[in-house]
């Protein structure tokens, strides 16, 4: 089946599938395209802890063990004001709309290249893996993992994360906590004095992290140098709610990030932020994902090198479902555009880049799955 790259992905634009909201619709066009493709499609359904129905597809055709996986995720971040996001158009040489990069595109692209294999040709099984709430957490793709009978009746050999690249080969790359800190006072007008107010509240430990951040910039155990840059990127973003400066603030959040790497003492560096809010009696939520570390001159590697012409494969800051497949699969993530691009206003994918990932996941296909 012959499918135009960028009218695909282009159709997939124009759903919208914002994280909070449901990825219903474009899961069951998706689902119609596969089964159109030949593949045996799997649904693997669940309703979030907003109530909201989420849907994740696994489709496989081909028969055998092994074979080949790959992997993408079919929610957005949310659309932003300022730009059409969901009326995706051509503007030289770009693909724009919200989820050309992250990750709309690179599933077309995947889709695009599995539908053009008959199953006959396949002695290995090809799997195509869509998840929801890949932007909460990896939810979907850790359900899939536990859930999917396609994928826990028999794994693929390989996995590959579609996650945009710019066609390179990414074997290893960073995960990350996101820690929320919230400081709770009474609001009341100044003039009175009756109220209590978060801010100084939080106060001290804003300036117990204000000292933290150069401690996890500086010392050489928070770092790997197999990663550039080779720090952890320690974050803090602050909310009072935008609170007159007449009123006490009733609640104010803190919420920090810490990337992780291996072998750079990331759960020492979270637990060191906890304890600190936990110290000042403040409340506290966290939630982790982990890093992905694969072989950087395995077969896999080896194969998407010589399918994108890349002379080694890299690692890269930012994090993937791969974290969640590669207890389970040889993987590796390799997709068409930039990550730079993910979550912008104007978001765009190249189109030529996107034609040619068609090309490599076709290459690939074909060395993995015949
Ligand atoms: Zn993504």
């Amino acid at each position: 089946m012959d499918i135009d790259v960028v009218e695909f992905a282009s159709e997939l634009i124009a759903m919208p599938s914002e994280t909070p909201t449901s990825n219903r619709a474009i899961s069951d066009y998706l689902r119609g395209v596969l089964e159109a493709g030949g593949f045996a499609v799997e649904e693997c359904a669940y309703i979030d802890e907003f109530d909201v129905e989420k849907v994740s597809l696994v489709a496989k055709k081909g028969a055998g063990a092994g074979g080949l996986g790959l992997f993408s995720h079919s929610d957005t971040v949310p659309g932003d004001a300022g730009w059409e996001p969901f009326a995706p158009e051509v503007v030289d040489g770009r693909l724009v709309g919200r989820g050309a990069a992250d990750m709309k595109g690179p599933l077309a692209a995947s889709v695009a290249a599995a539908c053009r294999f008959d199953a006959g040709d396949l002695k290995r099984p090809l799997v195509i893996g869509v998840t929801a709430d890949e932007e909460r957490a990896h939810v979907g793709a850790h359900d899939i993992v536990e859930r999917s009978q396609t994928l826990t009746g028999g794994w693929p050999q390989y996995c590959i994360v579609c996650e945009p690249s710019e066609l390179q080969p990414v074997y290893a790359h960073k995960g990350g906590a996101g820690i929320t800190v919230t400081a709770l006072g009474v609001a009341a007008h100044s003039s009175t004095d009756r109220g209590t107010s978060a801010n100084f509240r939080i106060a001290p430990f804003l300036a117990e992290m204000a000292e933290l951040a150069p401690v996890f910039k500086s010392e050489e155990r928070f770092q790997n140098p197999l990663f550039d840059p080779p720090t952890n990127g320690f974050n803090m973003v602050i909310s009072d709610g935008d609170t007159a400066t007449n009123v006490t603030a009733a609640r104010t959040v803190a919420r920090l990030s810490i990337r992780a790497m291996p072998d750079a003492c990331f759960e020492e560096a979270v637990q060191m932020v906890l304890d600190r809010a936990e110290a000042h009696g403040l409340e506290v939520q966290h939630r982790s994902v982990g890093p992905f570390f694969a072989s950087a001159d395995g077969p896999l590697a080896q194969t998407a090198c010589r399918a994108t012409g890349a002379p080694r494969a890299i690692t890269v800051p930012y994090g993937t479902e791969a974290e969640c497949y590669q207890d389970y699969m040889d993987a590796l993530v390799l997709g068409p555009g930039s990550i730079a691009q993910a979550h912008t206003v104007g978001e765009w994918i190249a189109v030529a880049q996107l034609r040619e990932a068609v090309e490599v996941y076709t290459r690939l296909i074909g060395e993995l799955c015949r």
